[in-house]
């Protein structure tokens, strides 16, 4: 069903490209300047710090649009084909990118896969490392075992590879800054590396160390990198299924039992859940930020990826605090 709809999606961009004579102009890039489509908000803010005004940035998906359900409309396929260089996460993100790279061809159009090199972890690895319910049964998560988690970004060490693909990529479409690019990208993974450290030194003392979270399983490569336990109710990756009265009931009672009066909840969706939780037990309702997205408001007051991990870190030590 998805594929056919992909299918007229092309279908249709093409023929939009078709009538208005040029596929580029869709794009409309300022002088000289690269055009870089980003996909998400992590690959938005790196580019910036690399690139600065040197290029023209775009971020593909709207402002406050949850992305694992994105599929690019007609006309973002016309402005992807325009564009000099399409930054993406992985394929395990944004599986559409490689059905749309046939559409490109014939384009001068890079697509560049920021996560390449980063080591992926799968949902069997945090069962190993995370469930110690007694009663832990793999058939409620309803996934398959094996299948790779996306959120790579939200390991500030993983964003540093993404930093070093994506300073290499413009690079190499615009080699007469590639000094700049490179120098740039070096002093943000200074900041990013000292961010590691800052988060690093903040929750080594904590003793409750289990994120209990109403949205979906999104802080896996977090919780990972910082010896952190991480329970969602979700059965996936991605905010694609209501959980489970069972789960819900499940998290509840560890809301309960926590001492921490805590129920953390994600961006960009309603939370439903988080304030089912609150409501049963008084916990109260705090943000984690999953930086897939941000909405209107964050973009244009200047949000960061730097600030927003920042700002999970405060919340983080506090809603875990036992009271
Ligand atoms: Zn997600």
């Amino acid at each position: 069903m998805r594929r056919l709809f992909f299918a007229s999606v092309v279908l249709v961009a093409l023929t939009l490209a078709l009538l208005t004579g040029c596929t580029d102009r869709a794009v409309q890039p300022a002088q000289d300047k690269l055009v870089v489509i980003t996909t998400l908000f992590p690959q938005y803010d790196f580019v910036r710090e690399i690139a600065g005004d040197r290029v023209d940035v775009r971020l593909l998906l709207p402002p406050g649009m949850e992305p694992h359900a994105y599929e690019p409309s007609p006309r973002d396929i016309v402005d992807i084909r325009g564009a000099d260089l399409l930054i993406f996460t992985a394929h395990v993100m944004e599986p559409w990118v490689t059905r749309i790279v046939s559409t490109v061809a014939g384009s001068s159009l890079r697509v560049v896969e920021s996560g390449a090199g980063v080591t992926f972890l799968a949902d069997d690895h945090y069962d190993e490392e995370h469930d110690d319910d007694d009663d832990d049964d793999d058939r409620d998560h309803g996934h398959s075992h094996g299948e790779a988690d996306p959120h790579i970004w939200l390991d500030p060490l993983n964003a540093v590879i993404m930093v070093d693909n994506i300073a290499k990529a413009l690079s190499s479409a615009d080699p007469d800054y590639a000094e700049t690019y490179y120098a740039r990208a070096e002093a943000y993974n200074i900041k990013l590396q000292q961010l590691h450290e800052t988060i690093a030194a903040a929750l080594a003392p904590l003793t409750n160390r289990t994120i209990l979270y109403a949205g979906h399983f999104s802080f896996g490569y977090f919780a990972h990198r910082y010896g952190l336990h991480h329970i969602s109710p979700y059965a996936g990756f991605a905010p694609d299924a209501e959980p489970t009265p069972q789960r819900i009931a499940e998290l509840i009672q560890r809301v309960s039992e926590s001492g921490s009066n805590t129920i953390f909840y994600a961006e960009l969706v309603d939370p439903r859940v988080a304030r089912v939780i609150s409501e049963q037990t008084g916990a109260e309702m705090v943000l984690l930020h999953g930086i897939h997205n941000v909405s209107k408001d964050e973009l244009n007051s200047g949000a960061t990826y730097l600030e927003l991990m920042k700002a999970n870190l405060d919340r983080l030590v506090e809603g875990l605090r036992i009271k």
